[in-house]
């Protein structure tokens, strides 16, 4: 039987849906301030995506630019602005900041309660300490997928491969929280492919294209690829994606395609997999939007 594909475009756009019809039914304007530093192009990119969404379904955004010389004390000070401005009720940096700002301090300066990203160590022990909180939009897609697709995860044997703040440790915590039995492999693990064989669940967050390969996986596996890595050799493309004319066709054009951690061909002894692109990349703004409503929602006494 051939694996089924985690359309994340199309959970996306449910959840987008949804979301516009809680805005309408709110009886007042959510407010989302994004500051982006800088003029990283991918960057601006992500900044005007976000806004754009927000457009979409009813939430106010307000962008700031400050200028890219600008102090830890001069973004401090803007933080503190957007803490206590009544209409903004989520506040997210861009990352990565400039060299000489200290991230820390800022991500730290936010009010927890407006934390869409789910960064504030306030918010990272409240996940790890089973509470009701504001939690990262990428792994919160993760679980989304999961959740709509009808995988059950009580019980469930899953590996994450991959420890980073901002996916790895955060999607492992919700898996706990979500009944699984949980294991993290990293950089740093002894035979890996021991752990991911294991795996019901197997989610992979490392950034190395078609890292894991058929033979790393259990057959009917559920696979969740976190994964966006821009391939530009020639020989890589024809190696992961034999006879597919149409990756071939985009790296004519574009001279490299995306893909994500995991080999295709790992994805053909699964039972289920998220695809990149389309799959979990397509849920991270929707879930911001989600963060957004809900810390909104939540300044105001609402659940
Ligand atoms: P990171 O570089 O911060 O962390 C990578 C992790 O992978 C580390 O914990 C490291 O220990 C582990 N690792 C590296 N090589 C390994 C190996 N050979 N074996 C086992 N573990 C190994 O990366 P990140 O920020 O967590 O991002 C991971 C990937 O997810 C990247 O490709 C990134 O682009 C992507 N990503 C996607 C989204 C999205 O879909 N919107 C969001 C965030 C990150």
């Amino acid at each position: 039987m051939s694996a089924r594909v985690l359309d994340g475009t199309a959970i996306a756009a449910e959840i987008r849906a949804e979301l516009k019809e809680q805005v309408a039914a709110l009886g007042f304007t959510p407010g989302l301030a994004v500051v982006l530093i800088g003029d990283d192009p991918a960057s601006s990119i992500y900044v005007r995506s976000k806004v754009k969404a927000c457009e979409e379904l009813g939430i106010a955004s307000t962008e700031m630019r400050p200028d890219a010389n600008l102090t830890t004390e001069d973004l401090l000070a803007i933080i503190d602005d957007l803490n206590g401005r009544d209409d903004v009720d989520g506040i997210l940096v861009q990352l990565p900041l400039p060299k000489q700002v200290d991230t820390k301090r800022v991500l730290e300066a936010m009010l927890p309660s407006k934390d869409v990203d789910g960064f504030h160590p306030v918010n990272v022990g409240k996940l790890w300490t089973g509470q009701d909180c504001l939690t990262p939009c990428t792994p919160t897609g993760v679980i989304e997928i999961l959740r709509r697709s009808g995988i059950a995860t009580a019980g469930a044997e899953a590996v994450v491969i991959g420890r980073s703040d901002i996916v790895g440790k955060p999607v492992a915590a919700m898996l706990l929280q979500a009944n699984a039995t949980v294991t993290i492999c990293h950089g740093k693990t002894r035979d890996l492919a021991e752990h991911t064989r294991r795996a019901d669940i197997l989610v992979v967050a490392i950034g190395k294209a078609g890292f894991v390969t058929a033979d790393m996986v259990k057959p009917g596996a559920v696979l969740i690829d976190v994964g966006i890595n821009r391939v530009s050799d020639a020989a890589d493309v024809e190696r992961f994606f034999p006879g597919d004319t149409k990756r071939a066709e985009t790296f004519a054009k574009r001279g490299s395609v995306v893909m994500g951690d995991i080999a295709p061909e790992a994805f053909a002894v699964s039972s289920a997999y998220t695809p990149v692109p389309g799959g979990v990349g397509a849920l991270t703004i929707a879930m911001l939007m989600h963060n957004t409503i809900k810390a909104a929602k939540l300044r105001r006494g609402q659940q």
